[in-house]
């Protein structure tokens, strides 16, 4: 009798074990914090948040009105310490003193940020412009001759350190690789500006993100999105000739996307950065993609969550 009362008492607990079980985090699950830009549409700048096990570790670009998203989604920021950037276009990183401030603020402990990026480069003709590296930009916002270098001691100590990835970078490189989570990058290609490709493995599922990228960077999303969980393309423009010509020198036609998509054997596909464009042409688009991609394909919103 004994015996079975105290066989009772211990069902709420094994119940709760089994629960806990049952809730254990995703091995990643990415967050859109911007799912638009440039333009101001109502959909902040391009960013993600990725969280591994459960916790918010990684950044992927920084668009403007992402800090605002970044609250809504009620991501706890202290462990948050590795920042991707696929290229210095103000729709990606406008937002990096908001976001940098808002990690200061969440823990009273020493922060290491790391951060990658594209290296910079000269301008190739006389009507463009000259892109600082990554390390660059980080020294003019956050050097102690920075516009907001004060954050370095403001709230806790702040440090960073800076990679800054090649346009050279030909084959995946292997940026990080602890505790069973890995970040590979391989140079894209965006025009002018210096851009660069990320995949992020965890837990035998992976994430990559291609960035604005034109078609000069589609066999280096070829070589390092290969059987990805979850492939996020950046979709600006729709099939020629329905967008103005030189946006397909920096951005990537719906067909193209279908294309690669299928050819790497994405698991989804998560359509990101927006354009007006795009967004009101959906069903063209879908079809575009569909003529080649058969897998499973997903319309970025701010705030939407998914798991590989
Ligand atoms: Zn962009």
């Amino acid at each position: 009798m004994k015996l079975l009362r105290r066989a009772f008492l211990l069902l709420p607990l094994l119940a709760s074990v089994a629960q806990a079980q049952t809730a254990a985090p995703p091995a990643l699950e990415l967050v859109v914090l911007g799912s638009g830009g440039p333009g101001a549409t109502g959909r902040a700048g391009s960013s993600h948040a990725v969280l591994v096990d459960g916790v918010p570790r990684i950044l992927v670009d920084a668009g403007p009105g992402s800090f605002a998203r970044l609250g809504e989604a009620k991501l706890a920021l202290g462990q948050l310490d590795i920042l991707l950037l696929t290229h210095l276009h103000a729709d990606h990183v406008g937002e990096l003193p908001g976001l940098v401030k808002a990690r200061a603020v969440s823990s009273g402990r020493p922060i290491t940020l790391k951060i990658f990026g594209p290296a910079g480069q000269k301008a190739r003709q006389r009507d463009d412009a000259d892109f600082p590296s990554t390390r660059r930009l980080v020294e003019l916002l956050f050097g102690k001759q920075g516009a907001f270098g004060y954050l370095r001691d403001f709230s806790a100590p702040l440090s960073f350190q800076v990679t800054d990835i090649p346009a050279s970078t030909r084959q995946p490189r292997v940026l990080l690789d602890e505790g069973g989570l890995r970040i590979s990058a391989i140079a894209g290609h965006h025009r002018d500006a210096p851009a660069v490709i990320y995949r992020i493995d965890h837990g035998g599922k992976s994430l990559t993100f291609s960035g604005d990228i034109d078609p000069q960077g589609h066999a280096a999303l070829r070589r390092i999105a290969a059987d990805t969980s979850l492939l996020v393309v950046n979709s600006v423009v729709l099939d020629p000739p329905d967008s103005p010509p030189v946006l397909y020198t920096l951005h990537t036609a719906p067909t193209q996307t279908g294309e690669i998509a299928a050819d790497v054997r994405a698991g989804q596909l998560l359509l990101a950065h927006l354009s007006p464009a795009v967004d009101g042409r959906r069903e063209a688009v879908q079809a575009a993609i569909r003529q080649h991609y058969a897998g499973p394909l997903v319309w970025a919103e701010d705030g939407l969550r998914i798991t590989p």
